[in-house]
């Protein structure tokens, strides 16, 4: 199989999908997104900048640096509640252009605390992006080569909904995972794949009518439960922001960005951003069992409200009134609730010793 992947990085990824399955059967979906993703971060020009768009998509901190300053703010109010302790590391998960990491040091600064900045990143393009904002960060491939002692605080921005989704589908014969195969005239479609699969869904589903989709993420469970665990152990706090849900939900919720706009999820394998809704009651659970604190999961538009985005525009367009407008629209962009401001989710997490924090409403 390895001629198969030589020279991929020239090659166009569908037609490595293309040469896989006529050769070995259809991949899982799950291959599908992860291989697809892992190629356009590393080439693509993924995320376009404020104004004058560029890129296939835009953060939210590329929308303001109020959101990487409120994060920074977040981070320092509960460092110093829980005691200031030193050493302390920033950790960041997926960090973009690195923007949320230089804009939340920043703010962080204000208020004493200049923890050490670790990014962790898989892309090579993403991290030469990341040190031309962040010069001093220290690059990481996964989180277990993060410094154990000290507490962490960690912040991921869009970075579960990238990580690969497996999706079953339950069928005439039972559950099958949903894989991808090619047709006769070389286009991909989905089909469920031989193997039984009913062992991999909870029992209070396997009932569900043929037809049903369940879609889980074993990645993003991974990275809750490490990110908990430690927690648990080192002290600390995480934010994660997201697009998704906090009812369960049934079916698919994959989607394919290129140009700011939305097309097909085959239609550009590597050269679209592949997206997955992320399941937070799910991530509060592996949480919690984990033994880390969930603070809560509000809207991004309520958190940051609550935080203060309203008075920080005001403020900064009292300095700059010839940038008013721009102010009062990206805020409106990041809370208004048919905007960002509803789809998108904060969840936070602490350690067991660490206090309630900000924006939090029970929890
Ligand atoms: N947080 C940034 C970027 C979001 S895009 C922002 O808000 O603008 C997703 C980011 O996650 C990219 O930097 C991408 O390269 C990175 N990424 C994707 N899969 C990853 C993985 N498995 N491990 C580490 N980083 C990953």
């Amino acid at each position: 199989m390895s001629d198969l992947w030589q020279d991929d990085a020239k090659r166009d990824l569908g037609e490595t999908f293309r040469r896989l399955i006529a050769s070995t059967g259809p991949i899982s979906l799950m291959h599908f997104m992860g291989e697809s993703n892992t190629r356009y971060y590393n080439e693509k020009r993924a995320i376009g900048g404020a104004g004058a768009a560029g890129g296939d998509f835009i953060t939210a901190p590329e929308i303001s640096q109020m959101f990487g300053e409120l994060i920074g703010l977040w981070l320092a109010d509960i460092w110093i509640r829980s005691g200031r302790a030193q050493p302390v590391h920033y950790v960041e998960l997926g960090p973009g252009k690195g923007t949320l990491a230089r804009d939340a040091q920043r703010a962080m600064k204000k208020y004493g605390l200049t923890p050490r900045i670790h990014l962790v990143e898989t892309s090579a393009r993403m991290r030469d992006l990341q040190l031309s904002t962040m010069p001093d960060a220290i690059h990481h491939g996964d989180l277990s080569t993060v410094p154990m002692e000290g507490p962490i605080l960690l912040v991921a921005n869009e970075f579960l909904d990238a990580l690969p989704v497996r999706q079953l589908v339950k069928t005439v014969d039972g559950w099958r995972e949903i894989m991808v195969g090619v047709d006769g005239l070389d286009k991909f479609f989905e089909t469920p794949g031989r193997q039984p699969m009913d062992s991999a869904v909870p029992e209070a589903r396997r009932d569900d009518p043929p037809g049903t989709v369940i879609e889980t993420s074993p990645a993003s469970a991974t990275v809750m439960f490490e990110v908990a665990g430690r927690l648990a152990s080192q002290g600390g706090a995480a934010l994660f922001v997201d697009y998704g849900y906090t009812h369960g939900r049934s079916g698919s919720t994959l989607q394919a960005v290129k140009d700011h706009r939305k097309i097909g999820v085959f239609d550009a394998p590597g050269e679209s951003d592949l997206t997955a809704h992320v399941d937070f009651a799910q991530m509060e659970q592996i949480a919690l069992s984990r033994g880390a604190r969930v603070l809560g999961t509000a809207t991004q538009g309520d958190w940051l409200t609550a935080l203060g985005i309203t008075e920080r525009a005001e403020a900064l367009a009292r300095t700059a009134p010839q940038h008013r407008e721009a102010l009062m629209r990206a805020k409106d962009r990041l809370t208004a609730p048919d905007q960002m401001g509803n789809l998108f989710k904060v969840l936070g997490l602490a350690g067991p010793d660490f206090p309630d924090g900000a924006g939090f409403t029970g929890g």
